[in-house]
């Protein structure tokens, strides 16, 4: 049999149901693999004796034959940005030093009363701002794989970010699967990076509830994992109505595996010119046209469609998501959690404090967000940007008509190389060039492992679907994933 720590979260509910093994010898060989690859530096806490307990638990459920369903005894890694209860939670922030909350996301939650075990938290770019997992404050998580050529061959690459911890986990085998955000990208793009499948889902569908906030009209919680099935397993028991989060939305959870029927015949998958831009690799090109041929050949009809404002999303999305955040991140003052750093008085209190706790990253963000906010720019910046956002949104409702998911890549390249990018907001920023229009959008999209780079390094296709389209998007990625049959491993 294959290592435990190889199966996919279906796989072992499978086996946990048959009684191959007990959800303590799963979460025991999770436990040990992660030990053996701390050099990730996927976890900034493990939770270890909460994982046995939580297994021994599972193991008792299952044995009275009140099993929860199939995410009873599976393992999973928590991105740190949710709030769990006693357990380390911290956005990846020197500010969020010590926090323990007293209370435990909705999220979470709800993986809990559907049977999972938390192994731990992971790693993440300071209050999700990033693509490299590079800017936390506990050091950079690496990706698990390598180039086998090039000029980045045998050099460390960062696994995207700001879920890099969470993606990095799952394609190392140190976590079943593993819940992560995504804002403009974070889910979908180191899932990308990191040759596993991303999955945001539709804003509001998964609450926000005790998810520490980066830019709150965005922000969304989906599933990391490492396959389409397993993420449709995961988000059924992420997603749901929450009356404490007012922008979740009353929708029955339908069963996502269930709609996992191979069979995409008739289904019209719009390709978006926008999207093919000036300096893309030729390799991500074909990829995308052999994306195309996979839908094609299984049945589905392709339709040349366009997304007009395509290109002001980016840039729209760097003035919304830093003012969103600016506004949440002014919490942080040093009184009530986390750090604080004692000045001559209250006002130098809080200015230690936050120039002490916040790296550079989230500064720059709270500077554009302050700026773009202010009087006088509020009307010039903030505003102009949320028309345009509408206008994306009005795009994608147009496309609609003619299409019922959107194909497209989903990075621009492969995983760089730690270090590289550092010093360029800019060129950071491009990572998200084709995920932040269905962030805008609040439009559910998915990224699948689809084939190799030349360097050998995973790449992505990316699907987008109407609001609350998951079902379909799904089906898609599945047939995706099929057709591509990426079953290579760091
Ligand atoms: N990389 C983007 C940013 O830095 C998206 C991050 C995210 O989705 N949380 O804002």
């Amino acid at each position: 049999m294959a290592a435990l720590t190889d199966l996919t979260i279906a796989e072992a509910g499978a086996a946990l149901e048959k009684g191959d093994f007990t959800a303590r010898e799963l979460t025991d060989a999770y436990l040990s693999a992660m030990e053996t690859a701390r050099g990730l530096n996927a976890y900034i806490e493990e939770t270890p004796e909460r994982a046995q307990a939580m297994a021994d638990a599972s193991d008792a459920r299952r044995a009275g034959g009140k099993a929860e369903g199939p995410l009873d005894g599976i393992p999973l890694a928590i991105k740190d940005l949710f709030c769990t209860e006693g357990a380390l939670s911290t956005a990846g922030s020197h500010i969020l030093e010590g926090f323990r909350p007293t209370y435990e996301s909705t999220v979470t939650q709800n993986l809990w009363d559907a049977g999972a075990v938390m192994l731990g938290k992971v790693n993440m770019d300071e209050f999700a701002m990033g693509s490299a997992n590079i800017t936390s404050h506990y050091g950079p998580t690496l990706n698990p794989w390598k180039a086998s050529s090039g000029d980045n061959a045998g050099k460390d690459l960062v696994p995207g970010g700001s879920s890099g911890g969470s993606a990095a986990a799952v394609a190392a085998r140190i976590a079943a699967g593993a819940t992560g955000t995504d804002t403009g990208g974070s889910i979908r793009q180191p899932g990308a990076f990191c040759g596993i499948v991303g999955l945001k889902p539709t804003y509001g569908r998964c609450s926000r509830w005790g998810v520490i906030a980066f830019a709150s009209s965005l922000d969304q919680a989906g599933p990391i994992a490492r396959s389409v099935e397993d993420s449709a397993i995961m988000l059924g028991g992420m997603a749901g109505f929450d009356p404490k989060d007012s922008t979740s939305v009353d929708l029955p959870v339908p069963d996502y595996a269930a709609a996992l029927t191979g069979d995409i015949r008739g289904l019209r998958v719009g390709v978006p010119a926008e999207y093919r831009m000036d300096g893309t690799p030729p390799e991500i090109e074909a990829l995308w046209q052999q994306g195309v041929a996979w839908l094609r050949d299984a049945g589905a009809e392709i339709v040349d469609i366009s997304l007009p404002h395509t290109k002001y999303a980016l840039p729209a999305y760097y003035i919304v998501a830093p003012a969103e955040a600016s506004s949440n991140l002014a919490r942080y003052d040093g009184m009530r959690y986390g750090l604080r750093v004692e000045g001559e008085d209250l006002t130098d209190t809080y200015e230690r404090t936050r120039a002490e706790g916040f790296g550079h990253e989230v500064q720059r963000r709270v500077m554009i967000g302050t700026y773009v906010l202010s009087a006088g720019y509020y009307d010039a910046y903030y505003l102009k940007a949320q028309r345009v956002r509408t206008r994306i949104a009005d795009d994608f409702k147009a496309a609609w008509d003619s299409c019922d998911v959107i194909l497209t890549p989903t990075t621009p390249s492969a995983a760089f190389a730690l270090g590289e990018k550092q010093d360029d907001p800019i060129a950071m920023y491009l990572n998200d060039i084709f995920t932040v229009p269905a962030s805008m959008a609040g439009l559910p999209a998915i990224s699948v492992p689809a084939g190799l780079s030349a360097d050998g390094l995973p790449l992505g296709l990316h699907l987008i679907a109407p609001a609350f389209g998951e079902e379909t998007l799904l089906r898609a990625a599945h047939v995706l994933e099929g057709a591509a049959g990426f079953d290579v491993q760091p």
